[in-house]
Parts: structure tokens; sequence; C-alpha cells
């Protein structure tokens, strides 16, 4: 039923499509790309990294940092201990070595003593000398040779361990090398080698009291015998240098690389010898041009320090060699960490996923990703819980005849229709925060709005919606009209609840499509299910049964000359308790339920009394009763009029009955049946809101009416409003056109009269004339110029 709230642009629109068939919403549309489906879409706008495992990514990486610094700080330490142990090593060896080196000469020292008592005591002479020797050479295995030399350096004499005098060429060599021993006792000099075939010997001299010297030569390799048992580095050196800072002898293990001789130390590292009878020393070698670190002793019986040299770089081999497994089981520790860390995050990602999935599935429908039904009655919760919140509009649009889609072309196109408006009613959403939209059911949307402007913002928003709706869809090169019926409820207008409000908009669809209307706004009359829809029910059935409800009669003026030629019955309940019911309210609730029947035949019965009653009086009035869709289907109907026609002894043709358009259009075939069966009873018919119910004319024409009651929607504001006054003139000339007589309801001012009488209009209803009054009123002001 067309109210006077909807929007006059929307009426027109409807009007225009009803009467020339041919205009159409011409908004530009768009061809559907179906290979950009939007699909699901779940994975979109999903939080895939949680900061709560980034926060384990942080710690897993802080682990491993933490882990590489212990592992380098153990690897450096150790390479401080590599060093401390060299150096303690060093020493530790140069310790032994020195002990045995020292040992070994005791027995040179031993014999050169022994000599140097005899050769003192006995008279200077080669001959003494030699027996001295031989004499001494007797108890000394050490020393390779024993010898004396002139305190003028004039002759040398040398035996050999056996005692067998040395060859005059070999004396005389070592005679040009040997020099004279110092005073100072004991004394290591530079090593020879008296012919080029024999081995290098080292001198040991000590001066003769009263002139000469004697001396040993030790060869270097029994001096450096007996490394090869020391813990000594591969490339360790063992050096042997005179207490003067003399290089004497360096070796390495295993009596190797025997270097004799060489420059003196300089002041400094004899300085630093000099400082301790043992340390370490750690300085660059120019002679191996290496660092070095030394362990060094000073004999106690010798002029002599020992020092065992250890390379620095050869140190740090050692440290890395050490290193290398700890570093790589650190290595591997880490990688398996790692690994680990990645494979957890992995882990816990994908569950991330799946949790954020099953939470975007529980929310959105899969195939278009828009909201559910669920998802979209929490959102319009929470927009009510608004400290701030104003009206709220919400919408819920049913699509036409989605069936036939789907059972035309398939149902893979009809998801790709699903789809695209999806698509279209969800892009509003996406460009305005404040609309909402989601897919309520299989071809249903559910649009909220907040902060509009009451009705008005509804309407405006369903108008948007109808536009959206309308843009040329073509799918499998078809192009496809799409139409829906669309429901407005508005909060708190309506309810102030979420899940009501939806309910609310529910209903209003289902009264949008039985009235076939395309926009219905939610009127309380719709709503027969509330609780109180169901105590008014119970409440109007007692009125029925008890005799509570009356009728008013309202005059129908020929436009012509003024005179009532009859009149409409309306219902009129006075509720005990909540005084005057409206028609608009009690209806519906008798029409959603049995009670529909008894109540059209108490109007009947009421109606047909009162016209029997003034026919007895002289006044032939007739009478016209509205019925409802339910009473066409009813099979029993006919039946019923016959027998209180005979009942009332009236003649047929002084009852009018008049139906809805949307009621005809709601069961066509079958109301064009029952129209023809209660024209042939002689019964008039009339069209009750024309212009509301999207008859086709082919419809029209067929149908056995006598008149067409323009609905007063167009007719109230119709001297102001230049679209109502084309649509009521088309309506009058369709009307005339059929041979039907045309009333125009809701006349309310001359203006308007006149207008209709202007555009040939046969008949007006309206407060103008006459409101509707009890059937006393009506006899006393009206029948007595009733036309006959
Ligand atoms: P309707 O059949 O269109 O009835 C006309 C309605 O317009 C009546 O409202 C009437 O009072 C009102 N009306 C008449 N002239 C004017 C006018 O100049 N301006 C305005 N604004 N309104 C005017 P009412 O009596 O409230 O009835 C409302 C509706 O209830 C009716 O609309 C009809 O559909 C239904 N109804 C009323 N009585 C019955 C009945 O006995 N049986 C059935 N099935 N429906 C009824
Ligand atoms: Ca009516
Ligand atoms: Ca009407």
């Amino acid at each position: 039923m067309t109210g006077p709230r909807e929007s006059s642009s929307g009426r027109r629109l409807r009007c225009c499509c009803r009467l020339s068939c041919e205009t159409k919403n011409e908004t530009v549309g768009s061809e559907v790309n179906l290979a950009g489906r939007p699909g699901v879409a779940w994975h979109s706008g999903m939080r895939l990294y949680g900061s709560e495992h980034r926060r384990a990514g942080w710690l897993l990486v802080g682990g491993v940092a933490m882990m590489l610094a212990v592992g380098v700080y153990l690897i450096a330490q150790q390479h401080g201990n590599v060093r401390r142990n060299g150096e303690a090593g060093a020493l530790n060896i140069a310790r032994g070595l020195e002990a045995s080196i020292s040992a070994r000469f005791d027995q040179s020292v031993a014999s050169l003593k022994g000599v140097a008592t005899d050769v003192a005591a006995a008279p200077r002479s080669e001959a003494a000398a030699l027996h001295a020797l031989q004499n001494a050479a007797r108890y000394d295995p050490f020393s390779n040779w024993l010898g004396v030399l002139d305190s003028e350096g004039r002759w040398l004499v040398m035996v050999d361990q056996s005692g067998v005098r040395a060859t005059a060429a070999l004396e005389q060599a070592v005679l040009a090398t040997l020099r004279k021993a110092s005073d100072r006792g004991i004394a290591l000099q530079p090593l020879l080698r008296p012919s080029a075939t024999s081995e290098w010997l080292m001198p040991v001299t000590l001066p003769v009291p009263g002139g000469g010297t004697v001396f040993a030569l030790v060869s270097a390799s029994r001096i450096a015998a007996g490394t090869e048992s020391l813990n000594l580095l591969p490339e360790s050196i063992v050096a042997l240098v005179g207490s003067d800072g003399t290089r004497l002898l360096r070796y390495t293990r295993g009596n190797e690389a025997l270097v004799v001789n060489g420059p003196p130390l300089d002041a400094r590292r004899l300085a630093q010898l000099r400082a301790a009878p043992a340390g370490y020393l750690d300085f660059f070698s120019q002679v191996y041009q290496r660092r070095q670190i030394a362990g060094f002793v000073r004999s106690a019986t010798l002029p002599l320090y020992v020092a065992v040299l250890v390379p620095v770089d050869a140190l740090d081999r050692q440290w890395l060699r050490d290193s290398l497994g700890p570093a790589l089981v650190l290595l591997l520790g880490m990688i398996g960490i790692v690994a680990f860390g990645i494979r957890l995050r992995h882990a816990l990602q994908s569950q991330q996923q799946a949790l954020e999935r099953q939470r975007y599935l529980a929310e959105h429908d899969m195939l278009t990703g828009l909201l559910n039904r669920d998802a979209f009655a929490r959102r319009l919760r929470q927009e009510i819980a608004r400290p701030d919140v104003g009206h709220i509009a919400m919408v819920l649009v049913n699509l036409s005849n989605f069936q036939v889609i789907n059972d035309t072309f398939g149902h893979a196109v009809g998801d790709d229709v699903l789809i695209e408006i999806s698509r279209r009613f969800g892009q509003m959403g996406v460009d305005e925060a404040a609309i909402f939209v989601a897919r309520v059911g299989g071809d249903e949307w559910g649009i909220g709005a907040v902060q509009i402007d009451g009705d008005a913002g509804a309407h405006a928003l369903a108008e948007r919606l109808q536009t959206c709706l309308g843009a040329a869809l073509t799918l499998s090169g078809v192009q496809l009209e799409l139409s829906a019926t669309m429901g407005l409820a508005v909060f708190p207008a309506d309810s102030k609840d979420a899940i009501d409000l939806i309910r609310c908009a529910d209903i209003a669809v289902h009264a949008g499509k039985n009235d076939m209307r395309r926009v219905s706004r939610y009127q309380q009359a719709m709503d027969t299910f509330s609780a109180e829809a169901l105590a008014l029910t119970s409440d109007f059935a007692r009125a029925l049964r008890e005799g509570g409800l009356c009728q008013v009669y309202q005059p129908k003026i020929r436009l012509r000359d003024g005179v009532m030629v009859g009149v409409e019955a309306l219902a009129r309940w006075m509720h005990p308790q909540r005084g005057n019911i409206a028609p608009m309210r009690f209806v519906p609730l008798a029409e959603n339920s049995e009670l529909i029947h008894a109540f059209t035949r108490l109007m009947l019965a009421q109606a047909l009394a009162q016209a029997a009653h003034w026919r007895h009086a002289g006044h032939l009035v007739p009478v016209a009763v509205n019925i409802s869709a339910n009473n066409l289907l009813d099979a029993d109907f006919i039946d019923t009029l016959k027998a209180l026609l005979e009942q009332h002894q009236l003649a047929p043709a002084l009852l009018e009955l008049e139906v809805t358009e949307s009621a005809l259009m709601r069961h066509a075939e079958v109301a064009l049946h029952r129209l023809e069966e209660l024209r042939s009873l002689g019964v008039k018919l009339s069209i009750d809101d024309f212009g509301t119910g999207y008859s086709s004319l082919a419809y029209l024409k067929r149908l056995p009416v006598h008149t067409l009651k323009i609905d007063q929607a167009f007719v109230l504001q119709m001297e102001n409003d230049a679209a109502d006054q084309r649509i009521v003139r088309a309506s009058i000339q369709l009307a005339h056109g059929f041979g039907m007589k045309v009333v125009a309801e809701g006349v309310e001012s001359e203006a308007a009269a006149m207008l209709l009488r202007d555009y040939g209009c046969d008949y007006a209803q309206g407060y103008h004339f006459a409101r509707p009054m009890p059937a006393a009123e009506l006899e006393a002001r009206w029948l007595t110029s009733l036309a006959s």
C-alpha cells in the first residue's frame, strides 16, 4: 500500500514503468568481467604476522646472537689460553733444556778445571799439556776435543776423547780461529768448524792461571741432542745465547735446522735477558721476520742463556686448529636453532593463518566475500551501542526472480549475478565508512547506514541501491534486468534492537512483495507477529464474535454535478481499552489469519443490511465493500456472497466489491477467474489503490471490472505536482480506453476536484466532499439528494 510517506520520485518511477512499459531506469551500467570475479578473499586485510610472533622472532634472534657472543667470547678466551700456555710451555722447556745442557757441560767444565790445574803446575810445554789432556779425556765422554792454547798463541795441543792428538793441520786450523779465553772464568765462544768436512764445534774456554787457555770443543749436534722428547711446537726454536749476547746456536726439534753463530743481540734485548734469571719476552724477530714469544733461563753454571722461541703465528694456527671443533659445533648448533626457529615460526604462522581463516569464515560469506548475517547483526549492534548514535537505516534487498535466473542460465551464472551485485553494493561500503554491507541470505543483502537523515535518508539509500541494481548487467552475452524488493527499517523509530531491526526490515520486504512494491518502509501494521500484534489479533477475534466492529460510510461523488452516487463501507473498531483502532492496523492482522473470512463476511453482512435498510426507506444506495486477496482465493466466497444477497433480498448491482491492484497481482490467474464469476453474479467490481501494483496493460485489459480507483497517493497533492497530474490523467485515459469508470480517491481540495473534472474523471471520494460517517449522519446529510 503506498502511503504519503513514500518519496514522490520513487512513485513516479514506478508509475512510468507501469503505464508506458517502456521507460526504464537508464543508468549507464557495466559489463561484468567474470575473469575478475572476487571469489573468496579471506586473506585480504588479514594480520599475517601477529605481534606475538614478532616478539618470538626477536627472542630467537636475541638467543642466537647471545649464543654467538658467548661462543666468540669462549673462542677468544681460548686464544688467550693458547698464548699463555705457549709462554708457560716455552719457559718450562727452556728450564728443562738449561738443566740438561748445564749438566752435560759439567763434564767439560770439570775436564777444563783439571787440565788447567795440571798445566799451571807443570812447566809450559806441549808434552806436559798433552799428558794432562790425555789424562782428562779419559773421564770426559761429552767433550769432542780437549785442548790447551799457549799464552802467546804459538802452539796448540788438542786430543780427542780417546786421548789421540789431533793432526797438525787440525790444530793449526783451530789455532787460527780460537780466541784466547777471557780472564773471567768459563766462557763459551762462537762455534767453529776447523775443516770443511767436520762438524760445528762449540769452544768452552777457561784461562789457565799464569797464562794460556784450556778449551773443550763440543759438537753442536751433541749439545742439541735430546730435543725429540721435548714437547716443542714444530716451529719452535731453541736458542743458546752467550751471557755477552753472542748468538751461539739455534736449532729446532730433532736437531734440525742447526744454525750456528749470528750477530750479537742488541743491547735492549740483552738488558731484558739480564733483568731476571728466567722469564718471557714478546718481540719481533729481525732474524726470522715474525713475532715471537720466548721463554728464557740463565744457566747457573755457564755464561749461557737458554731460550725457547715460539712464533706467535704458530700459536695462532694452533688456536685456530683447537677452535675449529668448538666453532663448528657452535655453527651447527646455531644453524640448528635457526632452522628450528624458522620451522617454528612457519608452524605458528600457518596456525595463525588457520585461525584468521576460521575467523574470516565465521564472519564472511564465502561466495561474495561480504559480511554474513551474524557479522552484520554484530556490526549493527555495535553501531547502536555508540554513545553518539543517530538514526540508522537498515535496508534489506531481496532480489526478484533469482530462481528464474538460476533455472534459465544455470547456477554458475546465478553465482556470477550474486557476486556482481555484491561487488556493486560492497563498493558503496568501501567508498563510505558510514555504510556496511552483508549478504544475509541466498539472494538477500543487508545494508546498514549510520548517521542518516531519518526516513528521508533511508529512502535516499534505497534509491541509491536501486540505481546500483539497475545498471546494465551482461552475462554470457545476455543482458539481464534485475529488480529487487527493498525493506526499510529505521533505528530508533522502528526498533532499538539490532536483531529486531533486521526483523522489521524483513517484514517490510515481505509486505513489499505482497503489495508488489519495490521499496517498502516498515510499518507497525505490517507486523502481525509481534507480541502486541498477537494480543490485538485475539482482541479482534473477540470483537468479531461479540460485535465490536461497525461500519462508516464515505460518499462517492459524481464530479460532473456533485451528486452522491454511492458509498464505500469502511470498517471501524472501538477497542474497549485502547479506543479507536485504525483499519490500517487491524485489517492486516485479519488478512494474516483465518479471521479475514469472518471479517469480510461480517462487513458484507453489515453493508448489505444497511443497503437493504436504505432501499426499504426508498433510497437505492450502491454500497462498496473492500475485500482481500484471500477472499478471492476462498472457494466458498461466492456461495457466501450469494447467500447474503439472498438473505437481504438485494439486487447484486447495488453491491460493489473493491479489490486492491496488488491483491489482484498476487494471484493474477485465480483472481481473474473469480472476478469473472462475481461479475456474472451481477456484482460491480472495482480495482482499488490503482497505480501501486504494477499490473500490466495486457492483464488490465482482461479484467472484468467496472471501475478503477486511482490511489490517493497520486491525488492528495496533485494540484502541486505535475508528475502526479500526468499519472492521474494517464490513468483516467487508460481506464476510459478500457471502458471503465474512474474514481479518484483522497480528494481533499477544490483545486484537485477541478483538475479531476477537467481531466474527465467520473467520480471522486475524499475529505473535500465528505469524511466517512455513521449511517445516521449519512442519511441526514446525503440521502435526501441521492441520485437514483
Ligand atoms: P481504502 O479502501 O483505500 O479506503 C479509503 C481510505 O481513505 C479510508 O481510510 C478513508 O477514510 C480514507 N480517506 C478517504 N478520503 C480521504 C481523504 O480525502 N484524505 C485522506 N487522507 N484519506 C481519505 P480508512 O477507513 O482508515 O481505511 C483504510 C484502509 O483499510 C482502506 O483503504 C482499506 O484498504 C482498509 N479497510 C477499511 N475497511 C475495510 C473493510 O471493511 N474490509 C477490508 N478488507 N479492508 C478495509
Ligand atoms: Ca477501498
Ligand atoms: Ca483505496
